[in-house]
């Protein structure tokens, strides 16, 4: 169970100040490489041509789809610039405060081995970003036998040195060949440009009938909802993608994939998230309310609410769970 508490853990807010900084340097960087990628003028979630800008941040241009709510960094960055940028000073930084995090960070991962569990108990997986080595380890004392990819070359000379027997590869997932029972993405398709070349990419990666686990930040919740654009997860060039449960669950079910959970689990988080924002009087009452502003003091209602939230798909984060349809050409 991860709990209100919970978020300081993660978030040392040190360490968090220091990324901040570092990472507006590295955007300086990237931004002196030109970008060959044109600016869309359709969806690239669900095909409209219903596009508009929605705003500037961190001198990168978000667009958003008026049909499906999809946001995201339009043109997308060049696979050039977001080299650099993940290998950069700030994401050091933060393997450094994932590592320090690492007991509160391991229980989200065991929670979301159970949910594997639940599904499939045994066969390859493939786990696209997971250098840091958290979730592997959380599969220890499974039949699962993983393989990982992931970009940030410093993340993967640790993941060997700790992991010598698991397959590594620091290379992008798109040129990965290879077929597997699940394909897992934590916090990873929110930095992954080209979508619709993505989601062709898990079709192969996935076999028939096989699973794939993800989770991103949903933009349809009460703490993004409340902090609008000041929220630390809209973050171009770092998050290229902004989702909502909505929209991920209708882009799976159309491109291959059986829907078979949508959930935000961990409301307790937003509820945190928004308790800070009172408390360092940087909240906008008009999106918060009053009444909230006011009862979230209260424990038992805080809990509840989160509780509530989780229910509703309100929750910052969203876990899919997805089942390959079988190729109907066989
Ligand atoms: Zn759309």
């Amino acid at each position: 169970m991860i709990n209100i508490s919970d978020i300081e853990d993660i978030h040392p807010e040190e360490l968090t100040k220091k990324i901040v900084d570092l990472d507006k340097e590295d955007i300086e960087n990237i931004l002196q490489i030109p970008n060959k990628n044109s600016k869309l003028s359709k969806c690239p979630l669900c095909g409209s041509s219903q596009l508009f800008d929605y705003c500037n941040k961190n001198k990168f241009n978000i667009s958003k789809c008026s049909d499906c709510d999809f946001g995201f960094v339009n043109p997308y960055p060049s696979n050039e610039q977001l080299s650099v940028y993940y290998n950069g000073k700030a994401k050091d930084v933060e393997n450094e405060v994932f590592l320090k995090t690492k007991c509160t960070r391991m229980k989200i991962f065991e929670e979301r081995v159970s949910r594997i569990l639940n599904h499939i108990k045994n066969g390859k997986l493939l786990d696209i970003g997971g250098s840091l080595g958290f979730f592997v380890e959380s599969l220890k004392n499974t039949d699962i036998k993983p393989t990982v990819v992931d970009l940030n070359a410093s993340g993967c000379k640790a993941f060997a040195d700790k992991f010598p027997d698991v397959p590594m590869y620091n290379q992008d997932f798109m040129v990965h060949d290879g077929k597997y029972n699940i394909v897992t993405l934590w916090d990873s398709l929110e930095h992954l440009p080209s979508i619709e070349k993505v989601i062709a990419k898990l079709n192969e990666l996935v076999k028939d009938d096989g699973y794939l686990f993800m989770s991103t930040p949903n933009v349809k919740s009460f703490e993004q909802f409340v902090a609008g654009n000041d929220h630390p997860q809209v973050c171009p060039p770092s998050h290229v993608n902004y989702f909502n449960c909505d929209n991920l669950k209708k882009w799976f079910s159309n491109n291959g994939f059986d829907v078979i959970e949508t959930i935000t689990p961990n409301g307790s988080f937003d509820v945190a998230f928004v308790k800070k924002l009172i408390e360092s009087n940087s909240v906008d009452n008009s999106k918060l309310g009053l009444f909230l502003k006011e009862f979230l003091k209260n424990d038992i209602f805080a809990t509840n609410f989160a509780d509530s939230l989780s229910k509703s798909c309100l929750g910052g984060n969203v876990i899919i769970v997805a089942k390959k349809k079988r190729d109907k050409n066989l």
